[in-house]
């Protein structure tokens, strides 16, 4: 049995907020906190009942991620999981698509489900009304209120944090979470029915692994904010694509800098412990997903110079299917066609992931760590794909790196 306490020392905890989303609102027994890494973190502050413990152990998604695959609806490819069909989309509205991280396809997408009264509100992520540099749980109505969430922060969320409040309430709703988060959510469905009953539509987005907001502060440093306090409004990228972070500040200085060096040399280096074996990043849980659908240079390598957005849109589900497909028709969402075969070179990190966590396990077995419940993943596949000089090199870098963590995940 895995508890909260195992979970988080082990290094399991993604901070989805699912564990505490299933206290008793009124005598919650955990809480989610920042941690002193900067993580978002459960901490048992009362009883954990039986039922709580049990939904934890077989739901968390930091302790498992397990397809049943009687329930696929489309036929499961080893490396990018359930797929119906792969599409290029992005917003027909084009201030939401300027707004929105790639394309605006997930958004475009909620907007879709809230104008034709599919659903009645969305549960995503947006920035916190109490600082710029936080992120919040969001309750959306309208595309307004999509707009303003649209965007990828790349700092950690806790999507779950209130769900059983959620089901308990009136009105139906689409989750948007990371991949993790939705396969909370399809986890917990499997032990609780009013997740299907209240959730009609799950979607994702790729995810290449949770910075923590040292990441955040790291980022602000390198470019050239001394004073975090001062910032009045902050994005991570978005307004073009891949646009700029971009820092606003009190006295109305404005500093930038370009996606390729906030990712890819800064914020990358901040992720959680558990998204290093995450076998997981593309998705697999949602109806629908959506990631950078990049142009390619001539070597076949992502071009990140700034684009008019789009979105690669996979659909999993049949019901993922038909929304795309329905909100094609009413003209809400522009698709072109992609072939399969190149999503691996739009997504060179997705396309080797899971490759890499069979011998991320194994270092942790040989650390004495617990490791999480991984089911259904053809991980096995994807790691003789690599082959045995990438598995090796995989599993010292994770031996030293679980040597060094000391505990700090
Ligand atoms: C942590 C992280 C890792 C990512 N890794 C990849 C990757 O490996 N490959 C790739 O192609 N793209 C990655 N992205 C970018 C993301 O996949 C793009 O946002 C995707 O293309 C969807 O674009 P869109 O324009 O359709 O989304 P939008 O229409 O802009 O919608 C984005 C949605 O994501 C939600 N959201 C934003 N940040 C968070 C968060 N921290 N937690 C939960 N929900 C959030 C918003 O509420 C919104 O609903 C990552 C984003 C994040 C936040």
């Amino acid at each position: 049995m895995l508890d909260v306490a195992a979970i988080t020392a082990n290094g399991l905890c993604a901070g989805c907020g699912m564990c505490a989303g299933l206290s008793d609102p009124a005598r919650p027994a955990i809480v989610m906190q920042n941690s002193p890494e900067g993580y978002r973190r459960p901490v048992v502050v009362g009883d954990v009942g039986a039922e709580q413990a049990r939904l934890i152990d077989g739901a968390c998604p930091g302790a498992n991620i397990r397809h049943d695959p009687a329930s696929h609806e489309a036929e499961y490819h080893p490396v990018w999981g359930p797929l119906i069909t792969a599409r290029l989309g992005w917003s027909a509205d084009a201030e939401l698509r300027r707004n929105a991280s790639s394309g605006g396809g997930l958004s475009a997408m909620l907007v879709q489900l809230l104008n034709t009264g599919q659903i009645d509100y969305v549960v995503q992520t947006a920035v916190s009304d109490a600082s710029p540099l936080r992120n919040a749980l969001a309750i959306s109505t309208g595309r307004d209120d999509v707009y303003r969430a649209a965007g990828s922060r790349y700092a950690p969320s806790s999507p779950l944090e209130d769900i059983a409040a959620r089901l308990d309430a009136p009105g139906q709703f689409a989750f948007v979470g990371k991949p993790c988060d939705v396969a909370g959510l399809r986890q917990l469905a499997r032990h609780d029915p009013r997740v299907d009953a209240k959730v009609p539509f799950m979607l994702a987005f790729m995810c290449a692994g949770v910075p923590s907001y040292r990441g955040t502060s790291a980022l602000l440093t390198a470019m050239g904010v001394e004073d975090e306090s001062a910032v009045t409004a902050f994005r991570f990228r978005g307004d073009g694509w891949p646009g700029f972070a971009t820092a606003e500040l009190a006295d109305g200085r404005r500093f930038t800098m370009d996606y390729d060096t906030s990712w890819g040399t800064i914020l990358n280096r901040h992720l959680q412990f558990r998204c290093k074996i995450c076998p997981d990043g593309i998705g697999e849980f949602a109806d629908i997903v959506c990631a950078d659908g990049w142009h390619l240079d001539e070597a076949g390598r992502p071009l990140f110079d700034e684009q008019d957005g789009r979105s690669l849109v996979l659909t999993r589900t049949r019901k993922g299917e038909a929304l795309v497909a329905e909100a094609v028709a009413a003209g809400t969402l522009l698709t072109a066609p992609v072939e399969v075969a190149a999503i691996a070179r739009m997504q060179p990190f997705q396309a080797n992931r899971k490759g890499l966590v069979i011998s991320r396990l194994a270092a942790m077995a040989l650390t004495g760590k617990r490791r999480p419940r991984f089911a259904g993943l053809a991980l096995g596949h994807n790691a003789r794909r690599l082959g045995a000089k990438e598995n090796l090199r995989s599993l010292l870098g994770t031996l030293r790196r679980l040597v060094t963590a000391k505990g700090q995940y």
